[in-house]
């Protein structure tokens, strides 16, 4: 970008690196509008950063010059950079991250990485390096980290990439980016009107293929693509140029924008009247709007209360003052329906931020919103930093949802940043829920929100009759009656559930049966020596897939062939334990033979559409049994489903961490609210060996406020959110001494300075710990976790900030993790 000869300036960037500082730079003429984004020289490399203001007055001798000015208007908006700046603030992560998080990758992984082999394989790789090299082996030409790690499909590679590189069996570059491309299309468009017959006579006379042309441009609305008039209505190039050159037709390159949901039927709005109860928390939340700052509110509706569409009439309200919106859903390839009923009120206003789109799809929806073509965004987490102007409505749905919380840094929790975004803009912010986390709940029992109840099912759906199946009763009358042999059910199944789904499959209706854990078995333990198999990079035993044979680690991926024998002792008395969705649907199977199942976890929906698929047959009545993950238990509405089962409602309930209660009351309710929501009415059986755990108990009761009364209880001696605030810092290395090493250095230095973190007035900030993280080992790395805990955010914030910031980690390969508002704390 050229500039006139004004003297050089200083300039402050932020890059994305895991650095808590920005750069400053000198740049020719004034600086560039905050937001906007920079080719910068960075050690002997050069990286994308975002200009976050002017540099300090000094001097500009001896800085490094930024080589490129990339946008003429700033990428991000002022909106959105103040919001990253409190994210980066709040949850202690570097400037350039937070921006990062908040982009499309074309705009902020500019830089791209590509790899080769640069000399022979030695013998000694690691298995997953070997895999590595050898996807590596076959290849001329350098091949994109990107692509090369979608194929292996191992997780990261990077781990491996730098061994390779500090051994020199690889070479690595980086290429600066081209300009995210734009897709064109060459349309032609109608130039001159013709009015009268006469006209149109003298002008074309016997040319008979150019006027129908003509006519074809003007039916079509004025204009059609060039490829369509050659290939579909078979006019030849010559025509068109005739045309043309009477000046009739323009044909002009055209950006089209990349939209998947383009070419998907959209539904006919259903014409809904409130209920009264929705009617009640429209007029609330539309009479918000034009409040200067109007109180987050907390929509508390049971499961088929309607929740959907008072969002969708808030925003209705919302789009006729000229306001815009954001709708944010938990994983957006899991709420299909959700998503096409916003398109279905709404139409071509609303950019839906799937997931499954290609980089450039995501950020053509990105630039629709930016230049107010679209004013709804609908997305998961990242939707939040959609770049609208005049916003009027933040919606989170299902807001107790865990995927909120992203898990890498900057970890930030997209419906607290919700309430900071709508704040900003004295925005409405809506968290909807039939089972609120905890937080929210007590935020609306404070006065901090404002709550708003949805008590009843719509049309008069009751809420389904909840049965627990005692499985410790289950497993004493097998014993006595003696029955050996394979019951039906396989003693997995009981009798009360088999039964009850042989009744709906009579009556051809449709059930869904629940178990959070996926694969076959979830471990394989020899019966000789009692060894279990476990992942090589983490402390978790391999879960056994039974159609691919293969024992798989599901945090990190590592994955084995099944074994035959026992790795440590040689054995073939093996025995593979734990259920597994896999497994349940074979029992179901052989259980239900007419039955037509479909199977939903994470390995039946690795396609781009595969859930839409699964989920569409369910819609279509195709299928009888749905049976999956937690993924089968969101936001789902089929009327025609009358049965819920949850094959074992213990799963998780007794993990090491303080949120596994309610998480278990959250699942288990919202899988039962499945059940149900149709005129047909629907049950639900819990099969559990813990009938009188509370949150089982609760969820039998649809007992919300009974469940969070008690668990609130719970939670305040050790005292957890929300009564108190946490930080969990995890200190991590290969080298398991040296991560405790690590650990208690961190918490003497802490313990010296907390009391001075805290001003007076402040709730002290206290350090729980340190003691190994619950998963001891992860992705090849040992784990050292602490707590550190207080009411006070700010001194809570300042302990964390000068942890890091000042604390020097020892020499070597240890790292330090901070998660602010932590959801797990394995
Ligand atoms: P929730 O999200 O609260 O579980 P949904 O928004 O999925 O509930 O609504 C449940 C069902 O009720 C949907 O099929 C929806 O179309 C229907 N519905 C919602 N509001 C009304 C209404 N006022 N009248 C009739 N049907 C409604
Ligand atoms: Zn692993
Ligand atoms: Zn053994």
């Amino acid at each position: 970008m050229s500039r006139t000869a004004q003297p050089d300036t200083r300039v402050e960037v932020a890059l994305p690196l895991p650095i808590h500082r920005t750069f400053t730079y000198r740049v020719e003429g004034a600086p560039p509008a905050p937001g906007t984004r920079v080719l910068v020289p960075f050690r002997r490399d050069q990286r994308i950063g975002w200009v976050v203001g002017p540099g300090e007055a000094g001097p500009i001798r001896g800085l490094k010059s930024v080589r490129d000015v990339l946008d003429d208007e700033p990428t991000v908006t002022r909106d959105v950079l103040g919001l990253c700046r409190w994210m980066a603030e709040y949850y202690v992560a570097p400037l350039g991250t937070a921006l990062r998080a908040a982009l499309p990758a074309v705009l902020s992984d500019l830089s791209r990485d590509y790899v080769a082999l640069d000399g022979p394989l030695p013998d000694d790789l690691k298995p997953r390096e070997r895999r590595l090299a050898e996807a590596l082996a076959g290849r001329d030409a350098p091949q994109r980290v990107k692509t090369l790690t979608r194929s292996l499909g191992m997780g990261s590679i990077w781990p491996e990439l730098r061994s390779l590189k500090e051994r020199r069996i690889l070479a690595h570059r980086t290429v600066p980016p081209a300009e995210p491309s734009v897709k064109k299309r060459r349309v032609v468009r109608l130039a001159r009107e013709l009015g009268t017959l006469a006209e149109r006579e003298e002008l074309f006379g016997r040319a008979g293929r150019q006027r129908e042309a003509y006519e074809l441009l003007e039916a079509s609305g004025g204009a059609t693509e060039l490829v369509q008039l050659l290939e579909d209505h078979g006019f030849s190039r010559g025509v068109v140029s005739q045309l043309q050159a009477k000046g009739l037709v323009e044909v002009a390159d055209e950006e089209v924008l990349r939209d998947p949901f383009a070419g998907e039927p959209v539904p006919a709005p259903p014409r809904h009247t409130l209920t009264s109860h929705q009617r009640v928390a429209v007029d609330a939340m539309a009479a918000a709007l034009d409040e200067k700052a109007p109180p987050p509110f907390l929509l508390q509706g049971v499961t088929g209360s309607g929740k959907t569409l008072v969002y969708v009439e808030l925003l209705r309200r919302a789009l006729a003052r000229g306001r815009t919106a954001i709708v944010l859903v938990p994983e957006i390839s899991l709420t299909p329906q959700t998503v096409s009923r916003f398109r279905a009120h709404f139409g071509d206003e609303v950019a839906v931020l799937h997931s499954g789109l290609s980089d450039g799809e995501r950020y053509d929806a990105w630039r629709q919103l930016r230049g107010g073509e679209r004013r709804i965004a609908v997305g998961a987490r990242s939707a939040l930093f959609a770049p609208l102007e005049n916003l009027g409505v933040v919606v989170v749905d299902e807001e107790h949802d865990a995927s909120y919380k992203q898990s890498e840094a900057p970890r930030y929790q997209a419906r607290d940043l919700a309430v900071m975004r709508a704040r900003a803009h004295g925005a409405v912010c809506v968290l909807g829920s039939a089972t609120p986390s905890l937080e929210s709940w007590h935020n609306a029992r404070t006065g901090k929100f404002r709550r708003l109840l949805l008590p009843e099912r719509v049309g008069g759906a009751r809420l389904p009759a909840v049965r627990v199946v005692d499985l410790r009763v289950e497993r004493k009358q097998r014993a006595e009656t003696g029955v050996r042999g394979p019951a039906r059910g396989a003693g997995v199944l009981s009798p009360t559930l088999v039964e009850a789904v042989d009744t709906r499959l009579r009556r051809k209706e449709q059930v869904i049966l629940l178990l959070n854990r996926r694969g076959y078995a979830a471990f394989v333990q020899c019966r000789e020596c009692g060894d279990v198999e476990r992942c090589e990079n983490c402390s978790i035993s391999l879960t056994y897939h039974r159609v691919a044979q293969r024992l798989v680690c599901h945090h990190c991926r590592y994955e084995q062939p099944a074994p035959t024998r026992c790795g440590s002792c040689g054995s073939q008395d093996l025995s593979f334990r734990g259920l597994g969705t896999e497994q349940v649907e074979r029992i179901a199977v052989e259980t239900f033979a007419n039955a037509r199942i479909a199977r939903m976890d994470v390995d039946t929906t690795s396609g781009k559409w595969a859930h839409q698929r699964i989920l569409g047959r369910v819609e279509r009545g195709e299928v009888d049994i749905l049976l999956g993950t937690q993924m089968i238990a969101k936001g789902l509405d089929f009327p025609r489903v009358t049965l819920v089962g949850v094959v074992n409602a213990d799963v998780g309930i007794h993990l090491p961490d303080f949120r596994a209660s309610e998480r278990t009351f959250q699942l288990l309710s919202q899988v039962a609210g499945r059940a149900g929501r149709g005129a047909l009415g629907g049950d639900v059986l819990i099969q559990t060996s813990l009938p009188e755990h509370y949150a089982v108990r609760a969820a039998v009761a649809h007992d919300f406020e009974g469940f969070a009364a008690r668990e609130l209880a719970e939670r305040e001696g050790p005292r957890y959110p929300p009564w108190v605030r946490l930080v969990n810092v995890v200190l991590s290395s290969p080298d398991q001494e040296a991560a405790a090493r690590a650990a208690e250095g961190a918490a003497a230095w802490l313990r010296q300075r907390l009391a001075r973190f805290a001003r007076r007035g402040d709730d002290p900030v206290e350090l729980v710990g340190p003691a190994p993280s619950p998963i001891e080992r992860l992705h090849g790395r040992w784990r050292w976790h602490l707590l550190l805990r207080s009411r006070s955010p700010g001194a809570l914030g300042e302990a964390a900030r000068r942890l890091a910031e000042d604390f020097a980690l020892p020499a070597g390969d240890l790292r330090l993790a901070l998660d602010r508002d932590p959801v797990a704390l394995l």
